[in-house]
C-alpha cells in the first residue's frame, strides 16, 4: 500500500520556507542568465543562495548510494534536453537558446522544488509560445489540485491542454509528492493512458495536507526520449526542443498553495 504523507500546518510552514529559498536561487539565476554564461556559473549561483540561507542542495549526491550520483546543485538542461543536465564549465549559454533549470533545496528537514525554462536573449516566436504553453500547463495543473479531485484529473487536464496546442507530455518522468524526501508518494503524472488500470494505473485522492510538485515537461515533438551517456540527461530522441516548468504545492480546503513562490 503506498502511503501518502499529509502535513500539518507547521510542517507546510516549513516547506514554504524551503520553496522560498529555491526561488530565490532561481532568481539569482534569472538575472545572470545571458549569451556566454555557462551553467555551471549558474549552478555557483544557485550554490550560494543556499548556502547563504542555511540550506542544502536536494540534487546534489542523489541519489545516495548511486554508482553515478547527480554532481551539482541545479540540474540546467539546454534545448533539446528535457530534464537532468548536468551544469558545465564548459557548456556555454547562446543567443536564442532556451534552459530548463531544476533546482532542489533542503530547509530544517523539508525540500522545497522547482523548475523554469529561461530564454537566453532573444528566442523566436515559436520557441516563446512552447514556453507560455508549457507554463500555462503548470498553472492548469495547480488549479486542478483541490481536494476532492484525483491525481488523474490533475494528469488529465495537464495532458489535454498541453496536447490541444499541438505538443506532447514526457510520460516516463512524472511529478511526485515532497515533504522531508524530495520524492514521495503520490506520482502526478502529466498523461494519463486510456486503459489506465489495465496498466495498474491508480489514481490517489487529493487531500488537505497533501504536497507534492507538478512539473510538466512539454516536447515540441515526438514525446520519445533517450538518457545520455553522462547517465543523466534526458534529451529528446527527435532532437526536438522542450520545457519544463515545475513548482511544489500544497492541497488545502481552498485554493492550493504554491510552495515555491518568492
Ligand atoms: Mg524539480
Ligand atoms: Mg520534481
Amino acid at each position: 500500500m503506498r502511503t501518502v504523507n499529509l502535513k500539518t500546518a507547521e510542517q507546510v510552514e516549513i516547506m514554504r520556507e524551503a520553496g522560498r529559498i529555491n526561488a530565490r536561487a532561481h532568481a539569482a539565476m534569472a538575472e545572470a542568465i545571458r549569451p556566454g554564461v555557462s551553467t555551471a556559473e549558474l549552478d555557483a549561483i544557485a550554490a550560494d543562495v543556499l548556502r547563504q540561507h542555511g540550506a542544502t542542495a536536494a540534487f546534489l549526491g542523489y541519489p545516495p548510494g548511486s554508482p553515478h550520483p547527480f554532481p551539482a546543485t541545479i540540474c540546467a538542461s539546454v534545448n533539446d534536453e528535457l530534464v537532468h543536465g548536468i551544469p558545465s564549465r564548459e557548456r556555454l549559454l547562446k543567443d536564442g537558446d532556451i534552459i530548463s533549470i531544476d533546482c532542489g533545496t533542503v530547509y530544517r528537514g523539508f525540500v522545497g522544488d522547482s523548475a523554469w525554462t529561461y530564454a537566453v536573449g532573444t528566442i523566436k516566436p515559436a520557441v516563446q509560445r512552447l514556453l507560455d504553453v508549457t507554463e500555462e500547463a503548470l498553472w492548469v495543473g495547480i488549479r486542478a489540485s483541490r481536494a476532492g479531485k484525483l491525481t488523474s484529473d490533475v494528469a488529465k487536464a495537464v495532458q489535454q491542454y498541453v496536447e490541444s496546442h499541438g505538443y506532447s507530455v514526457a510520460r516516463e518522468y512524472t511529478g511526485h509528492g515532497v515533504g522531508s524526501q524530495m520524492h514521495e508518494e503520490p506520482q502526478v503524472p502529466n498523461w494519463w493512458p486510456r486503459r489506465a488500470a489495465a496498466y495498474g494505473w491508480r489514481a490517489t485522492p487529493l487531500t488537505a495536507g497533501m504536497t507534492f510538485a507538478l512539473e510538466p515537461m512539454v516536447i515540441a515533438g515526438r514525446p520519445d526520449l533517450r538518457v545520455a551517456d553522462d547517465h543523466w540527461t534526458v534529451v529528446t530522441r527527435d532532437g526536438s526542443l522542450c520545457a519544463h516548468f515545475e513548482h511544489t504545492i500544497a492541497v488545502t480546503d481552498g485554493e492550493p498553495l504554491i510552495l515555491t513562490a518568492l
